[in-house]
């Protein structure tokens, strides 16, 4: 940061300064446009929104027409001429770059009937999900299929189509490295599972279905996102919304929200936790970067990295519960009677072969990422009509889970993804999942974090997440910053090795 302190040439400065000024204006739309849409989803009353998606929609075209606008290739081109620019503003260029070169690849008609084909699609599947009718969706499906191929001929940055949709969640990342890691994880994992569903399950779930009060809830899960997880009032809200999410309008301004199921604690409990992992990440992004292209998370991946880490690898721990159990019972008498940490414990790491790909546990999750990635590859290269699709997906469900969906609602269709044309971003869930264990893994190499990490004191941990991860916001790509931090690119290794020790543990399995 030091390079930045130091007083550039007038001229170089006052083109950067020019870039960034504009750039800012951007990103304050974008803040503008995000605030509407949190309203959206957490305040707004419900007549509101049809004049809501018109001004949202506003919104949306005037930033996108200023970022693609010839004053912003007016002054980008300028700085980049200029000969002095300092570290960080070589970084913005860079990214600025990517982002401008991306945007202007495609055709203003092409983005306004790709937006329109998703919009159809996206209210052909709620309606096709609701009436389990399949066959409603498929056309509007293909439709959207159509337009993603185009759209990847269009942005195309490497030798696989896939590659350009990859791209725009996890940047750098190629098909062929996805296909390794996922197959090293399936070859490597699927033993696991057979051996636990085949060594069978005596452990009292009941727990988890016991009365615990909405408030009581929010209560304890935010006294713990504050103390252990850092999420502080004076810079963050909780609201409930029908999807948890987390949005932030700077690094000071964090928003997540939750459900409650006043049966079943660890929905609003553990989604409160992820979205705080997601919230700490930005938190930690430098200031520097503020109102930039660079102020947020590397990718979608790295940013899962940091949730999943809060919710598993924290929160379903044994040192965790130990620490936290007292507390929890005096928030959840009815849950807690009768039980221990360790009970608690060995409740919320159930394994079991479920449908439903939000509801799976730390084993099983992952075949259900490999199953939507293997089904995008093959509709997208044409090995598999969309007509086909629903039996394809039951096959693989079979062969990976051992489970057919009784109906497709439970089935092909349950995510949102496709209809929203959001095909290449599947795997990202999984190279979270995988990287927040490799992160987990180099950061206990640190004595003083290991030892935190047994007293559920991660502010030791924390710190080196600020400084190895969180900092840099968009400055280093996810390839970089894994390198970095775990002297190693991605793989399943950490992630394998933990799963094995978790539940051999769990489940008393021959090691
Ligand atoms: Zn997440």
């Amino acid at each position: 940061m030091t390079v930045d302190q130091m007083p550039a040439p007038a001229g170089a400065a006052s083109t950067l300064d020019d870039l960034k000024r504009r750039l800012n204006l951007i990103s304050d739309l974008g803040a503008a446009q995000s605030l509407l849409s949190w309203d959206q989803e957490t305040q707004m009353p419900p007549d509101a929104a049809r004049v809501r998606g018109l001004q949202m929609a506003s919104l949306a075209g005037l930033s996108h027409q200023m970022f693609i606008g010839e004053e912003t290739r007016v002054l980008l081109e300028a700085a980049e001429q200029s000969s002095t620019v300092s570290e960080i503003g070589a970084d913005l260029l860079r990214v600025t770059r990517r982002d401008y070169d991306k945007a202007t690849k495609l055709p203003t008609a092409f983005v306004e009937e790709l937006t329109q084909a998703r919009s159809e699609a996206h209210h052909a599947w709620i309606k096709a999900r609701g009436e389990n009718d399949f066959a409603h969706f498929a056309p509007y499906l293909s439709r959207v299929l159509d337009l993603t191929r185009r759209y990847a001929e269009l942005t195309s940055q490497g030798d696989h189509p896939y590659d350009a949709l990859l791209d725009d969640y996890e940047p750098g990342m190629k098909t062929s490295q996805v296909r390794q890691i996922f197959a090293d994880l399936r070859e490597r994992t699927l033993p696991l599972l057979r051996k636990i569903v085949a060594a069978g399950d005596a452990a009292d779930y009941g727990v988890l279905s016991r009365p615990f009060p909405a408030a009581a809830q929010r209560a304890f899960s935010l006294k713990v996102a504050a103390e252990a997880f850092g999420l502080q009032p004076g810079f963050s809200r909780l609201d409930v919304s029908a999807h948890p999410f987390q949005t932030n309008f700077s690094a000071d301004d964090l928003r997540i929200t939750t459900r409650f199921d006043e049966q079943y604690f660890p929905m609003s409990l553990f989604g409160t936790w992820h979205e705080t992992g997601h919230a700490m990440y930005e938190y930690g992004v430098g200031r520097e970067l503020e109102r930039t292209p660079l102020s947020r998370g590397a990718s979608l991946g790295v940013h899962e990295s940091q949730s999943r880490m809060f919710e598993n690898l924290l929160g379903r721990s044994r040192a965790f519960w130990q620490r936290y159990f007292g507390e929890f019972a005096g928030a959840a008498p009815e849950v807690a009677a009768g039980q221990d940490a360790e009970s608690i414990y060995r409740a919320v790491n159930r394994v079991q072969p479920s449908l439903i790909r939000v509801e799976a546990d730390e084993v099983t999750y992952n075949f259900h990422i490999m199953l939507r990635f293997e089904l995008e590859l093959a509709l997208l290269e044409g090995e598999l009509s969309v007509a086909e699709l629903p039996d394809a997906w039951n096959a693989k469900m079979q062969a990976y889970l051992g489970l057919t969906p009784p109906s497709d609602a439970e089935g092909v269709l349950q995510d949102i993804h496709w209809s929203s044309g959001l095909i290449g971003y599947f795997p990202t869930y999984s190279l979270g999942n995988l990287l927040s264990v490799q992160l987990f893994e180099a950061a206990r190499r640190v004595p003083e974090i290991a030892a935190g990490i047994e007293q559920a004191d991660y502010a030791p941990l924390h710190e080196w997440l600020r400084v190895n991860v969180h900092q840099y916001g968009r400055r280093r790509t996810p390839g970089q910053i894994v390198q970095d931090a775990t002297g190693q690119p991605l793989s399943a290794d950490a992630y394998v090795n933990y799963l094995f020790d978790k539940y051999t543990d769990i489940y008393g399995l021959e090691a």
